[in-house]
């Protein structure tokens, strides 16, 4: 039997680094939709050009064409041991069409991960992230400030919130932050969005049995840990 892992997780939980620990550990690509989109925009036909103007707006790709995109690249001859599976399902109709496909296959989804992570240390996570622009060496102001020098700053002009302003400490050089994580209004937004999109999808595979979840608290080594031994049980 193939291995197919779906992989959940707010913000922050680590589900990158935890997608590429476990396409090494067992040799399956790591397949996020939100990529296969991405890299559809050199692609000059309609659908390319539909689907780029679809995630610009910040909607949903349509199901049948998501599931399309999807079939195509499960197809693919590096995915016959299985894949893990990133941003995909994103609603419970997708869930069913993965559950069909997969079973026409004699296949079936092995588990389902969910990164537990409680939403004020998700929030934190992202909102601390600093970065250096030359080597991209990442900290955190609130977990991870060996090494760094960072302070609150007030806007001059009193008219916006205290900036976080963060040096490397070796390098002296100052350490920047996406933009997107400044912002604490848009972290909140997409902890939300989350929230609103991936529940029912919990929900759903609690019921089916399939959901297996993991504490995304835990140090980057230990969550890859249980989640080797979740595969393991569930394989
Ligand atoms: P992501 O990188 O997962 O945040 O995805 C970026 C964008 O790609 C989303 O905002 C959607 O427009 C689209 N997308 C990715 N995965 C899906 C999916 N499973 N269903 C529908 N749209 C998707």
């Amino acid at each position: 039997m193939s291995l197919y892992i779906i992989i959940m997780g707010v913000q922050g939980a680590g589900k990158g680094v935890q997608a590429k620990f476990i396409s090494s550990e067992y040799s399956i690509p790591h397949i996020s939709t939100g990529d296969l989109f991405r890299a559809m925009k050199t692609r000059e036909d309609e659908l390319a050009r539909r689907i780029q103007q679809i995630m610009a707006s910040g909607q949903l790709v349509s199901d049948d064409v998501t599931n399309e995109v999807l079939r195509d690249r499960l197809e693919q001859p590096d995915a016959a041991n299985g894949v893990i599976l990133d941003g995909y399902p994103r609603n419970p109709a997708q869930a069913d069409w993965l559950a069909d496909y997969l079973k026409s296959r004699g296949e079936a989804v092995t588990a389902v991960l969910l990164l537990n992570l409680d939403l004020f240390t998700a929030f934190k996570r992202a909102f601390g992230r600093v970065s250096s622009a030359e080597t991209g060496k990442i900290y955190n102001i609130f977990f991870d400030d060996d090494g760094i020098d960072w302070h609150y700053e007030e806007d001059s002009e009193g008219k916006f919130p205290p900036r976080v302003v963060a040096t490397e400490t070796e390098t002296g050089k100052s350490l920047v932050r996406r933009p997107d994580d400044a912002n604490a209004g848009a972290i909140i937004k997409r902890i939300d969005t989350y929230l609103e999109t991936t529940m029912p999808l919990v929900d759903y595979y609690r019921r089916t049995g399939l959901l297996r979840e993991i504490d995304a608290a835990q140090s980057i080594e230990d969550v890859s840990q249980s989640i080797r031994t979740v595969i393991e049980q569930s394989s």
